[in-house]
Formats: C-alpha cells, structure tokens, sequence
C-alpha cells in the first residue's frame, strides 16, 4: 500500500522542506511537520493540528509515517535491561537493546533486518539477510522504546542485528536525523557505529568527521584466526585494518575502541594477547573484552574468567583494557537471538 508513497520519517529537514515546497505549500510547513513528527512524535498527519484539513490530506496521498509494533518485550530479573522484539511494517522483525549504565541511558538497536557479514560466533547471520533498514526505522526503536520505558536515551549504540557500514547511506542519514536540533538533539558524541571492519566505509567516515565513536570488531590479531571467525577478514586483512583505524585516528582525533570478544581455544592465550599488543600496542585506542556468549546453533564458549584473564595477559604488557559488563545475560540479550526464534 505504501509502495509509491515517501518514508516522511526519513527524510531530514532539507529534504522535508523540498518536498513541501513541491506541494506549493509554505516553506515554515516543514518546521511544523518536522516538529510533528519528531518531537511530538505523533503517528498520524491527523495528529497536526495546527495544519489545515487540506495539508494533511496532500500530505496523506504523498507520505505515510512508519512505525514499529512489539512483537516482544524481555525485562531482566538480574539488572533493568529491557529488549524488544519489534516488528517493522512489512512483518520482518529486529530487536532492541536499552540498558542501564552509571553514565546513564544506553540504547542498542539494529540497522539491519539479518546480516551479511557471517561472523561465526554471531546469532544475527544464522536466519540470513532480508533487507536494510530505513533511517525511519533506526529511529523509530529509539522513539518508540522511550516512550513505552518512560525514560529519555542518552547514548547510543549501533550494535544490534546488521553491520551499519554495509546499509552506509541509511546509516548516515540517520545519524543527520537523530542529531538534528529540531528532533532529538542527540550529540554524535554520544554514539558509538560498530563496524566488523569495512575498510573503504571506514575511511569515507574519517572524512565525514561527524564525531562519532568508531568501535571495531577485532576479535583476533593475526588473519588465520581472524578469517577463521570473520569471513569479511579475506577482504580486509588485518594489517589494512588496522592502517585504516591509525588514519582515521589520525584525521578524526577519535580514539577507536577495540571489540575483542575472548573464545576459548581460539584467541584466549597469553600468545594472542603478546600479537594484540604488537599489533595495537603504542596506538592510543581502546580496548573492550567481551565473553563471548553462547549461541545455541554454534559450539563457542567462553567465561568472565576467560576474559579476565586475557585483560591480565594485556596489562601485563603495559595495555589497559575494559571487560565488558554483562547486561540482561537471562534474556539473552545479545544481538540476534530472539530474532532468530522468529525466522524460519
Ligand atoms: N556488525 C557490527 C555490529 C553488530 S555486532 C560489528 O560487527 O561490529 C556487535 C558486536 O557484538 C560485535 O563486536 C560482534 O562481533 C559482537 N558479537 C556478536 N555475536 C557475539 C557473541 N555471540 N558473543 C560476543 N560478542 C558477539
């Protein structure tokens, strides 16, 4: 039914403005729509009081405003982690993340509905990749979780179902959106894009210098290991990888934060972490260990211990590095795994 109709909710304010003036309406239409839909949020143009019955009839015929039901929602018993399965308007669903920091309100959500990367640890590959998803539905998981949770999200995370430098041109215009002053005003400060390592995305985002952190999915410091668990390591070695990360560091000023997720057997000894430090060591960056968790299709484990030990084996060798807290662990609340009970 919408097939030939405009996502309005896509569309940053520019391109608002455009749009209405094609409608031969006035120029300050767009402000108020723009308000409309972004800080009042509504879900309807007969929501926009404040617009004749015959603009929002013009605007009916040539847009439609998205919108997100929830399919699910998981709250955990250990900590004040809340996901949502979300179904997106054409029946394909994502998840979202909304978790508690000291620093405060962190969100997670997706930016595609599956993936194509295959990392073999990783539950979002399994049930494969359907399609990108639209600035709208980026920021409709940020919009719709704050006002079913009654709370205001203060960081942002791009570390759901996808990888955001493969849907970059969606990626970007949500970012434009989602720090516009006239809709949530959040700072690109305050949003980290997680990449498993695209390397030519990697560099069109150092020129764009939009502030954002850049966390890497590392995982691994050499390319027998990495390429075992990352098929996008073919394309990209590690030792372009990490050039890319030095250049971007180089141009942006923002230090890159590390993903290395510790799996026994695979990158958890002390040799791993002496090639890590070799590799990183000196480069003013990050580092994030994660226990790997459990996925039931896939035979990867791993502990605390696990990654507390690594962190041992690094700062022995002069790196700091963080574990990460582990959040809604009785909900699974890793990317990818509710998702997939939904997927045939
Ligand atoms: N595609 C992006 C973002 C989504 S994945 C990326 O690759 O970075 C978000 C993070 O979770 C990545 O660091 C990813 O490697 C990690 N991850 C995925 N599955 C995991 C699992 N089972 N255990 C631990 N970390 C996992």
């Amino acid at each position: 039914m919408n097939d030939f109709k405009t996502d309005i909710l896509s569309l940053e304010f520019d391109e608002l403005e455009s749009e209405i003036l094609k409608l031969g309406e006035a120029k300050f239409r767009a402000a108020q729509i723009f308000s409309w839909l972004h800080e009042k949020r509504v879900k309807s143009f007969d929501e926009m009081t404040n617009l004749s019955n015959a603009l929002r009839q013009k605007l009916k015929d040539r847009f439609f405003i998205n919108h997100l039901t929830v399919s699910r929602r998981l709250s955990s018993s250990k900590d004040s982690t809340v996901k949502y399965l979300y179904e997106l308007s054409d029946g394909n669903h994502i998840e979202t993340v909304l978790m508690e920091y000291e620093h405060g309100t962190s969100l997670c959500i997706s930016t595609q509905v599956g993936c194509k990367m295959g990392c073999r640890f990783c539950a979002s590959t399994i049930a494969g990749f359907k399609r990108n998803l639209e600035p709208s539905e980026m920021l409709l998981q940020i919009y719709e979780t704050e006002r079913l949770e009654g709370k205001k999200v203060q960081s942002l995370v791009l570390m759901g179902i996808g990888e955001p430098l493969d849907n970059f041109e969606n990626t970007i215009h949500f970012l434009r959106l989602l720090s516009d002053k006239r809709g949530k005003n959040l700072s690109l400060r305050h949003v980290s894009v997680s990449t498993c390592g695209i390397v030519p995305r990697i560099k069109e985002l150092a020129k764009m210098g939009l502030g954002i952190t850049l966390s890497v999915s590392l995982h691994a410091a050499n390319d027998k290991t990495r390429s075992q668990i990352m098929p996008i390591n073919d394309k990209y070695g590690v030792d372009e990888l990490i050039a890319t990360c030095k250049e971007y560091f180089s141009k942006t000023g923002r230090r890159i934060s590390f993903e290395y997720s510790v799996i026994d057997g695979v990158n958890d000894r002390r040799e791993n972490a002496v090639e890590l430090n070799k590799l990183l060591g000196g480069f003013n960056c990050h580092i994030n260990i994660i226990p790997v968790n459990k996925i039931k299709e896939r035979s990867f484990s791993s502990s605390r211990k696990s990654a507390n030990t690594f962190k041992k084996y690094l700062e022995n060798l002069g790196m700091n590095a963080t574990v990460r807290r582990t959040l809604g662990s009785d909900i699974d609340a890793a990317c990818g795994q509710l998702r997939r009970e939904y997927e045939i």
